[in-house]
């Protein structure tokens, strides 16, 4: 079984084709705004004027090896509506043009999935964390159920939003784990904890205010220290209520090592195993897709044209995972 996967829900278009054992071709185009953060149209203007490059490189592949794709795999939801629409059409021609299945992919459910098909974690408590989302979620009863999540913004999302008004450049999660490092000082900032659900924005404006009194290092660990705290209190609490004994972390934050380091003590002090999947396959990425798309297939899981309609606001748990 082969499988074409195509991403492009916000900053990254990226085809890819996959099998059963690994990731054939991959090739990415990345939308860098000029200014301020990801512009919805202007993200999807960047898609459409790569689309053509980058499937038919992958199409390219395909033909030189005489291969056969058996199904069409696309980001369905979530993501920016206008992104989301661009790689619906691209996938919807495919698919009628090759009359090969059509699979809508949950784009949060690819990071899982990607993640458990690279590191062997079999039944983690999952925390994902990226530029749109920020869930702690654990499989139950077919669904990845969310047990906290974001109240406001994503944590990808607080910390871009900082960065950018410290004038770094988009995204400026990799430039404030670089600056924390080089950090003297602990600043209290606040820690939003509600139940098992967090917040992050009043966390992003504290840390700017700080900005104008501390040193920027210091203000960018303390940032980083709180939140991460954060997120691991509530990743601990659902491994523990989930009664799970992995824990594995998906997403484009996910490729901070102090957040990676954070969990593995956690997981260590409660005998758990924590699992890190490679940084390739953190941030979003088509072989997520194409992966998920695969084992979609396989299970019998397409989607017939009239449903293939865009998911802006697609949840995680509204999948059922029938391949569980
Ligand atoms: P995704 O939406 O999954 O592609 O993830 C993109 C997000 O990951 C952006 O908000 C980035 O700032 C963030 N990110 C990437 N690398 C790092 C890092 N080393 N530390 C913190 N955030 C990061
Ligand atoms: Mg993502």
């Amino acid at each position: 079984m082969m499988v074409f996967g195509l991403e492009g829900t916000a900053w990254n278009l990226s085809a890819a084709l996959v099998n059963e054992n690994e990731v054939l071709f991959e090739r990415n185009a990345t939308y860098i705004p000029t200014k301020g953060g990801i512009h919805p149209r202007e993200a999807s203007q960047h898609h459409a004027e790569q689309m053509g490059k980058i499937v038919g490189s992958v199409m390219a592949y395909v033909r030189e090896r005489d291969l056969r794709i058996d199904g069409f795999a696309f980001s369905q939801g979530p993501g920016l509506g206008p992104c989301l629409r661009t790689v619906a059409t691209a996938a919807r021609t495919l698919s009628l043009r090759f009359r090969v299945p059509l699979i809508g992919v949950n784009h949060c459910v690819a990071h899982i999935e990607v993640g458990k098909w690279q590191t062997g974690a079999e039944d983690p408590a999952i925390i994902y964390v990226s530029g749109a989302n920020s869930q702690i979620l654990a499989l139950r009863k077919r669904r990845y159920r969310i047990f906290g999540e974001t109240l406001d913004i994503s944590i990808g999302n607080a910390i871009d939003k900082f960065a950018r008004t410290m004038g770094l450049p988009h995204p400026g999660g990799p430039k404030v784990e670089e600056l924390a490092r080089s950090a003297k000082n602990y600043i209290p900032l606040p820690y939003t904890v509600k139940g098992m659900d967090l917040s992050f924005s009043g966390l992003s404006t504290a840390a700017t205010e700080a900005s104008k009194k501390y040193d920027l290092a210091d203000v960018c660990y303390s940032f980083q220290e709180t939140a991460f705290a954060m997120l691991v209190e509530v990743t601990e609490r659902a491994l523990a209520h989930a009664e799970k004994n992995e824990v594995m972390l998906v997403g484009g934050v996910g490729a901070n090592k102090r957040l990676g380091e954070m969990l593995n003590i956690m997981c260590q002090e409660r005998g758990a195993k924590f699992f890190l999947p490679p940084e390739k396959f953190m941030g979003d990425n088509g072989s997520m897709i194409a992966h998920t798309g695969l084992i979609m297939l396989n299970s019998g899981a397409i989607t017939p044209l009239p449903q293939s309609y865009i998911r802006p606001g697609y949840r995680t748990d509204e999948v059922e995972i029938i391949w569980a």
